[in-house]
């Protein structure tokens, strides 16, 4: 019998944390799972599955819009926001039942409580005031968002915790930043009716992702009526007594709007969680070090997902999480995988991508074709939508590898996930082109674009 209270405990009760807990303690370990907020994580509780719900609602309206191009009258329509938050919470309390029935069929004691270290073997439960040990310990807390700027009114801004639960829909909001969550709840309030303006301090949103793919989502969302403002961060906000706020501009131009968002990143929940007690050590920015197998500088201590500063991403926090299983328990030393990670923005349109961008394949490739097909998907030639599809594929000319793929528009988040599968295998163009198509469906361009739109050689764009 082991010396210690139990064989492996897990602070937090997120993706990977309970995806480790639930099978460690399926193989018959001793194991203490803490959650001090709600069981599922950012992602069920409030990121990945209320986010896509929101996705859902917001496109009626276009749906809606559609139809009368293929005969369909629709009528009035009204959209009331208390019913999808109720329902969305009933899904979530769905859930996160789910999880925590998982982890008993496992028999993994579950506490809910907040779990901060006390010593490399010793963690103390905050709502039962009291100690108990493990031999090994996971840590999983994931990360919060960030809340300030460091200008005066920060504190009148909601952040992604808190959209989940707004009495209201706003009438207009105001959000801070150009990355995935920004972008996203930008697009998810123009559907649901609001007047949205998104600022962001770079020169295009979606830093990172491939140029045509960010210049494309701008023009789209601008079509949809989203004001983007770029080379600008708030400088000040105001807010009324009767609830509204003045955000004021580097360009000294001001808005006024019901809700002021900040999506402007996110960081490890470290703070408090007792890491030097245990000697566990962290990055400048709070996010815990750890090496290929996930395990922190402290032999009996791992970490997983977002507090690791990997990548930010749920399935990705369960794959670190079954690698560490693998070994520790099943003698089978297996290294987490972070290289081409099929990722969706589910902005609308969506966005699918894996793999190096256009600009990213140009840095490391001397020779880079690119095969390119911007058209209107064959749906909007009778909604009388504008909306436009973005297909690139980006080849190593040397070794015929496909080692890009960037989607803009409708399904491209499901495309990605199985696409991802074919550029992880490493297939070539020439296996794209000996692939038949699916007829009649947007994806088939695919597998059409037979000559490059163009190449780059050394960087520099030749149109042969
Ligand atoms: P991101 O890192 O994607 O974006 C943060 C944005 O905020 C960037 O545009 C950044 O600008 C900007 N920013 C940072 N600091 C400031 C500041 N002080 N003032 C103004 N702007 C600032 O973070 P998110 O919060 O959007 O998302 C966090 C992570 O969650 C993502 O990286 C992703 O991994 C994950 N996620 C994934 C989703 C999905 O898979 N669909 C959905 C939502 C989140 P700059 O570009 O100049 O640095």
């Amino acid at each position: 019998m082991s010396q210690y209270d139990y064989d492996f405990f897990v602070i937090g009760g997120g993706s990977g944390g309970v995806r480790a807990g639930r099978l460690i303690a399926g193989m018959g370990k001793r194991v203490g799972i803490a959650e001090e907020y709600r069981w599922g994580g950012t992602c069920v509780i409030r990121g990945c599955v209320p986010k896509k719900l929101m996705v859902y609602a917001s496109q009626f309206s276009e749906e809606f819009e559609a139809a009368a191009g293929f005969g369909w009258h629709v009528g009035e329509t009204s959209f009331d926001w208390k019913t999808l938050i109720a329902n969305k919470d009933k899904e979530l309390d769905r859930l996160e039942g789910l999880y925590q029935k998982g982890l008993a069929a496992n028999k993994a004691d579950i506490i809910n409580s907040r779990a901060e270290l006390r010593g490399k073997h010793e963690v103390y439960l905050k709502s039962e005031d009291r100690i108990v040990t493990a031999e090994k310990v996971l840590i999983a807390v994931g990360g919060t968002p960030a809340r300030s700027t460091g200008i005066d009114g920060d504190d009148l801004c909601i952040t992604s915790d808190e959209v989940f639960h707004l009495e209201e829909l706003p009438k207009s909001i105001v959000i801070a930043g150009g990355g995935y969550i920004a972008v996203e709840f930008a697009c998810i309030f123009a559907g649901l009716g609001s007047k949205v303006t998104l600022v962001y301090r770079g020169d295009q949103i979606l830093r990172g992702f491939d140029n045509d793919i960010r210049n494309a989502l701008h023009e789209e969302m601008t079509a949809r009526g989203i004001d983007i403002r770029l080379g600008h961060v708030f400088t000040r906000i105001d807010g009324d007594p009767d609830g509204q706020k003045t955000v004021y501009l580097t360009d000294e131009s001001n808005i006024v709007a019901d809700q002021v968002m900040l999506a402007i990143g996110r960081n490890p929940a470290t703070l408090g969680l007792g890491l030097e007690q245990a000697g566990v050590e962290t990055d400048a920015k709070g996010n815990v070090i750890v090496d290929a197998y996930s395990k922190t500088n402290v032999d009996n201590i791992w970490a997983v997902g977002d507090v690791t500063n990997r990548v930010a991403l749920t399935p990705v926090a369960i794959h670190e999480s079954m690698c560490l299983i693998e070994t520790e328990f099943k003698n089978n030393p297996t290294k987490p995988d972070h290289e081409l990670i099929a990722t969706a923005v589910f902005s609308q349109p969506e966005i699918g991508t894996v793999g190096l961008s256009e600009e990213a394949a140009a840095l490391v490739h001397s020779e880079v074709h690119v095969f390119k097909a911007h058209f209107r998907p064959m749906k909007h030639t009778l909604s009388g939508s504008s909306e436009k599809m973005l297909m690139k594929i980006i080849v190593d000319a040397k070794s015929d590898i496909v080692v890009g793929l960037h989607i803009m528009g409708h399904s491209a988040g499901e495309m990605a996930q199985t696409l991802g599968i074919a550029v992880k295998m490493k297939a070539t163009k020439a296996d794209f082109d000996r692939t038949m198509a699916v007829h009649p469906t947007a994806a088939e361009e695919l597998v059409t674009m037979y000559s490059p739109s163009y190449k780059l050689v050394d960087g520099k764009r030749t149109d042969s």
